[in-house]
């Protein structure tokens, strides 16, 4: 990984490198107060590479700027950078193959607040910790002076748009996140 921009140009750990068209990077500002980790790339990302760009990214995009949170403000990036193929989750072994690379973006970007989308991010961030995101979305940790807020996943969000509650608790989520970014 350049530690400059923070772009991995070649990984052959394991066999995403195998199947993927290219390696999606984390975007945005890395200078950036707040940091969002997502999963990995989905079929879109991996064909722009870019991440959060498909459905899901669209509409988190679209929720941000509803709350004038600029998305290009932020780092976005994801615990893995390739793509699984049929969008499976990772395996154990994928995320710990790609853990490194999202510590060094964490270390380098050193975001006051970090939010984790969904599971993978969660589980990434959290190794040792048995929960779910159901149970510790909208929940803020804090650690080494750096605010932690678990939200759902989009995808989860928009698979789920017709579940009102699932809905609202994103939506106060990002309203949550937004007033956190006011102590900033
Ligand atoms: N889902 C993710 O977790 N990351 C992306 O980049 C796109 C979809």
């Amino acid at each position: 990984m350049d530690l400059t921009t923070l772009k991995i140009q070649h990984c052959i750990k394991c066999d995403l490198s195998l199947t993927r068209r290219c390696i999606v990077n984390g975007r945005g500002d890395i200078n950036s107060k707040v940091m969002l980790i997502g999963e990995a790339p989905g079929y879109k990302e991996d064909k722009l590479g870019l991440p959060f760009v498909g459905d899901s990214g669209q509409f988190l995009r679209a929720l941000l700027r509803f709350y004038n949170i600029e998305p290009k403000l932020l780092y976005i990036t994801n615990v893995v950078k390739c793509r699984p193929k049929g969008n499976r989750l990772p395996s154990d072994i994928e995320i710990a193959n790609c853990t490194p690379y999202f510590i060094i973006e964490i270390l380098r970007v050193k975001p006051k607040i970090i939010v984790l989308l969904g599971n993978t991010a969660l589980r990434a961030y959290y190794p040792s910790i048995q929960t779910t995101i159901s149970r510790e979305r909208g929940r803020l940790h804090i650690y080494d002076n750096t605010v932690i807020l678990p939200m759902y996943h989009p995808s989860y969000v928009l698979r789920n748009k017709d579940d009102e509650s699932i809905v609202l608790d994103f939506v106060n989520d990002i309203v949550l996140l937004k007033q956190l970014m006011t102590y900033l």
